[in-house]
């Protein structure tokens, strides 16, 4: 039996191409991140060959003796990581990945045609939500479920007077910005309307979460919203749960009746899902018979146990010292990058930042997205175009997402993440004066600067 290197050259010249790239770029797509050796090494291991459809204890296959072992310890971990009380919560960590754990708690509960509200795509929502245009119904949830979104407030929008006070720059502006955004609610969910909307629509599941939201949820509110009109509550917390974990941002555990997650964002996790239940009824339904029953037999077969090994090592080390001072410096690393591009005169959705990513609103400046997506790109800085509320096109989006989790496992603190701004802000300036290609040399030498004995780069970027 040969290792990679011999028996498939071509394949290991890509994956090695492919470390190099994540090597040297500076990686701020804020889903991201880089997992460690530990979990690699479950990824890949002789767990992948073993088929296990069912739970532990009621398997449809023989053999299942340690598997059962494993899973058993991955669900005591992820209740464990996340505070919660067995007797109260149970956890099913058999999904594939965040968008199949949303569509399988919707046919937990819901029946065809049954009506969601879930946050706008263009204004931060993820396509699992229930994303649709006027033409096309895009994603499963659109094509099954009736889906009316809610959106941010942009009735005091972006372009307002309110952030144009950037202009005059620094300290005492960032902080009034922030204020002023946060006392106006410019950028953040507009409750009241989602409140009258689902008054009048009725929905029979309410989803919080996002993809591109740089604020805390309301919790309680939703909940009252929900409570109102008769609604499941279910938090998508798929970009925030490392940072759930570490407790660095408010709990959705408390108010929600089902919680779910991809594991590889902030978490830093293999690639896979979870989906968190309340034991008790909700709502006349058993969550835990539901959910289990449609993650398998209902949408899938049997379960990656390489990746249930994986995550059973990435939800203890979430329970570390070190998991939590992590997710601190995540948090301060975005507040570093928030205040310096607004010090630049930048155009932050919301004034700022409570989590792991800043959206900035490129459009006062006349440029779009897609352009300073592609710029950075060529300099070895990757991040996503993003829209921003009243975006006119979503294929011309007129921001930019930005998030600190991967740079931060990289060992980067507030000094690079306000260098990264600075990085940025040329990029930008590039692409406004069309001037040409940003060199990647200048990254380099950032790098090898911030590559210190501490800490060893190569160690985050492994296999
Ligand atoms: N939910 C949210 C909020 C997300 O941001 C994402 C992906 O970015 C998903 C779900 C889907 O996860 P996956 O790509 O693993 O299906």
């Amino acid at each position: 039996d040969h290792g990679l290197s011999e028996a498939d050259p071509e394949v290991r010249a890509i994956i090695n191409k492919e470390k190099e790239r994540q090597f040297k770029s500076l990686e701020l797509i804020a889903s991201e991140n880089f997992t460690s050796r530990a979990v690699m090494e479950a990824v890949g291991s002789c767990l992948t060959n073993k088929y296990s459809e069912g739970l532990p204890g009621k398997r449809y296959y023989g053999g299942n003796e340690y598997i059962d072992e494993l899973e058993i310890l991955c669900q005591k971990r992820a209740l464990a990581a996340f505070h919660l009380d067995e007797i109260k919560w149970g956890v099913n960590v058999q999904p594939l990945s965040g968008s199949p754990a949303n569509f399988e708690v919707y046919t937990a509960i819901l029946n065809p045609h049954d009506r969601i509200m879930g946050l706008d795509l263009p204004h931060g929502g993820h396509l699992s939500h229930g994303f649709m245009t006027p033409k096309r119904r895009v994603s499963g949830t659109s094509i099954y479920f009736e889906s009316m979104p809610y959106r941010l407030d942009e009735s005091t929008g972006n372009s307002s007077l309110l952030l144009r006070l950037n202009w005059f720059s620094g300290w005492y502006a960032c902080l009034v910005v922030d204020l002023i955004c946060l006392k106006f609610g410019t950028g953040l969910v507009d409750y009241d309307m989602l409140e009258k909307t689902a008054t009048l629509f009725r929905p029979k599941l309410i989803i919080c979460g996002a993809s591109a939201y740089p604020r805390d949820f309301d919790y309680p509110r939703m909940r009252k919203i929900a409570d109102a009109v008769g609604a499941f509550l279910m938090m998508d917390m798929a970009h925030i749960s490392g940072l759930v974990a570490a407790s660095v941002v408010a709990d959705p555990f408390e108010y929600c009746d089902i919680v779910t997650t991809t594991t590889h964002k902030s978490l830093r996790g293999p690639r896979g899902g979870m989906i968190f239940f309340k034991k008790d009824p909700v709502l006349g339904v058993d969550l835990e018979s539901a959910i289990n029953n449609a993650v398998f037999p209902g949408l899938q077969g049997g379960p990656h146990n390489h990746t249930i090994g994986g995550l059973a090592v990435c939800l203890q080390h979430a329970q570390s010292p070190e998991f939590k001072a992590y997710q601190n410096q995540v948090v301060s690393n975005c507040r570093a990058l928030a205040r310096r591009l607004v010090e630049l005169g930048y155009t932050l959705v919301s004034g700022g930042s409570d989590n792991h990513l800043v959206l900035v609103d490129l459009r006062p400046l006349g440029i779009d997205g897609a352009r300073v997506e592609k710029i950075l790109d060529m300099a070895s800085i990757t991040l996503n175009k993003n829209s921003v509320p009243g975006d006119k096109s979503a294929l011309v989006p007129g921001g930019i997402r930005i998030g600190s989790p991967a740079m931060t496992t990289r060992g980067f603190t507030e000094k690079e993440f306000t260098a990264i701004a600075d990085f940025i802000h040329e990029g930008v300036q590039i692409t406004i004066e069309s001037k040409g290609l940003a060199s990647g040399s200048k990254v380099q030498e950032f790098l090898k600067f911030v590559s210190s004995p501490h800490f060893p780069l190569t160690d985050k970027v492994s296999n």
